[in-house]
C-alpha cells in the first residue's frame, strides 16, 4: 500500500460558481485560479500523485500551460489515477477536508462526495469529504481563501 497527502489553497473571488469536487455551487463566492480552481480536486490529485511517487500537480499540469486554462480539474484527478494504475496502484480510499468560511458546505457534502467518488471511479464509501469553517481566523477564516487537505491510500491492483 502507498499513502499520499495533498494540500491546496485558492484565493476567493467574487462571483460563482464555486467548484468543489466537481460540483458547481452557485452563489457569490468563487475561487481564482488558472483551471476551474477546484481546490478539493487539486488536493486529492496531489495526494494521488504523492502516493504514487509521481511528484505534484504543478509539475504535470503547469499553470504556465494554456492547455489547462479554465480546465475541468476532474481531468487532473483521472490522469493522476491513470498514471498510478500504470504502476499497478488503484485507489483504496481517500479522505479530505475542505476549509471554507462561506458558503456553508454542510448541505453540499453528500453531492460533493458522490461526485468525487464518480470521478475517482470508486464507491462513495471510499471517498470521504468533510468541511470545516475557519473560526474567523487566518485567510480562510476571514473569507479570503478556501483550502483543502486530502489523504489517499493506494493499494496494489487486484
Ligand atoms: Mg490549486
Amino acid at each position: 500500500m502507498r499513502v499520499g497527502i495533498g494540500e491546496d489553497l485558492h484565493r476567493v473571488a467574487e462571483g460563482g460558481p464555486l467548484m468543489l469536487g466537481g460540483v458547481a455551487i452557485e452563489g457569490t463566492v468563487g475561487l481564482a485560479g488558472h483551471s476551474d480552481a477546484d481546490v478539493l480536486l487539486h488536493a486529492i490529485t496531489d495526494a494521488v500523485l504523492g502516493a504514487a511517487g509521481k511528484g505534484d500537480l504543478g509539475a504535470h499540469f503547469p499553470s504556465s500551460d494554456d492547455r489547462w486554462a479554465g480546465a475541468d480539474s476532474s481531468l487532473f484527478l483521472t490522469e493522476a489515477l491513470r498514471m498510478a494504475r500504470e504502476d499497478g496502484w488503484v485507489l483504496a480510499n481517500l479522505d479530505a477536508t475542505v476549509r471554507a468560511e462561506r458558503p456553508r458546505l454542510a448541505g453540499h457534502l453528500a453531492a460533493i462526495r458522490e461526485s468525487v467518488a464518480r470521478i475517482a471511479g470508486v464507491d462513495a464509501s471510499r471517498a470521504n469529504v468533510k468541511a470545516k469553517s475557519g473560526e474567523g481566523l487566518d485567510a480562510v477564516g476571514r473569507g479570503e481563501a478556501i483550502g483543502a487537505t486530502a489523504v489517499v491510500l493506494l493499494e496494489a491492483a487486484p
